[in-house]
């Protein structure tokens, strides 16, 4: 349930309703400055606690009040119905009717390797540019990234050719240096990384939240309201496979996914088929069944030389089969929009 207060509404009116709430059972937090109240218990409440909730909305202060049970609060759609679409940069929504390609390679490299990939991926129709500068490897003793040096190259390519950014951040302390880049990305090892999610819920970037490889649904969409409930309603998701028992790909493409994160919340979720499969040749259709799946974009790892590329060389696609790629997602995207964008 979701209580939303008039301007200006003093505290002892706010501490009033907050310890009704909790003599109803109900536990409840106030956000947007004090003007909503959300206020969530266990299970549905009864008719008669209903009742007294609605009476107590009678006051003075309230403005609107809204009952459902969700216990995604934020990102289900109990509260709200519609989709979310999230704004990156002028020219570039995640969501809605706009399908995004996100490209670019594993890791930043080098100033010449980036500018080159990122020059042909823009041509190529890409909406973001993806590099990581901060790289959690399985084993300490691989490429690690570029760290800061990372981060200013990016944002100075994305500059350059007028292409919005996104890179994975590692912890809370390195908020200040992603300070121009557009879209902060959560892999999937830090899914659950509590701390980091509330300090991004402070922030008003997109975040782009990717699935931790052995997290349920529901555990992804919780992480999605750890960043929401704390102030940032901008989270965009992404499918990124998930841990099975078949060792010819990296992870399993989990599609029903796209599926049910529509049903189950407003925000947009996309698939990054590059590190679901492990293997480039799977990229291309994988990406081409998450468009014709309903995803509102796909995130893949693209290299100039992927035999050469300082990691995930082996799922990288190259910058030609990019470009055929973002062809023919073109066509298929086409032939479903009707069914996923009415
Ligand atoms: C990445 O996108 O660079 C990455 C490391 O992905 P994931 O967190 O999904 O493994
Ligand atoms: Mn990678």
């Amino acid at each position: 349930m979701i209580i939303k207060l008039k301007n200006n509404t003093d505290k002892h009116e706010i501490g009033y309703l907050t310890s009704a709430l909790a003599a109803l059972g109900l536990s409840s937090r106030t956000e947007d400055g004090g003007r909503c109240i959300f206020a969530d218990s266990r299970e549905a409440p009864s008719e008669s606690t209903v009742g007294k909730i609605k009476e107590l909305c009678e006051r003075e202060c309230v403005e609107e009040i809204r009952v459902f049970h969700d216990p995604f609060l934020c990102c289900g759609r109990g509260y709200r119905k519609e989709r979310r679409k999230i704004k990156v940069s002028d020219g570039v929504t995640i969501g809605g009717e706009n399908f995004c390609l996100i490209a670019g390679p594993c890791s930043v490299e080098s100033l010449d390797s980036l500018t080159e990939i990122a020059q042909r991926v823009k041509s190529s129709g890409a909406d973001i540019l993806r590099g990581g500068a901060f790289k959690p490897r399985t084993s300490p003793y691989e490429f690690q990234g570029l760290h800061e040096e990372g981060i200013k190259l990016l944002c100075e390519v994305g500059r350059y050719l007028k292409i919005p950014v996104v890179s994975e951040i590692m912890s809370e302390n390195q908020l200040e240096l992603f300070a121009d880049v557009d879209v902060i990305q959560v892999g999937a090892r830090n899914m659950q990384n509590f701390e980091l999610l509330r300090a991004l819920g402070k922030s008003s970037k997109p975040i782009l939240l990717k699935r931790g490889m052995s997290a349920e649904i529901t555990e992804f969409l919780m992480s999605a309201e750890y960043i929401m409930s704390a102030g940032n309603e901008n989270v965009i998701l992404c499918e990124r496979g998930i841990r099975t028992f078949e060792p010819r790909t990296r992870n399993t493409l989990d599609l029903s996914a796209v599926t049910l994160v529509h049903e189950l919340s407003c925000l947009p979720i996309i698939t990054d088929p590059s590190h679901a499969s492990g293997h480039s040749p799977l990229v291309k259709p994988l990406a081409l069944a998450s468009a014709a799946a309903g995803a509102d974009g796909i995130m893949t790892e693209v290299h100039s030389d992927p035999k050469n590329a300082k990691s995930d060389g082996v799922q990288s696609i190259t910058t030609d089969e990019f470009d055929s790629l973002a062809h023919d997602i073109r066509e298929v995207r086409a032939a479903v929009k009707n069914i996923y964008c009415n």
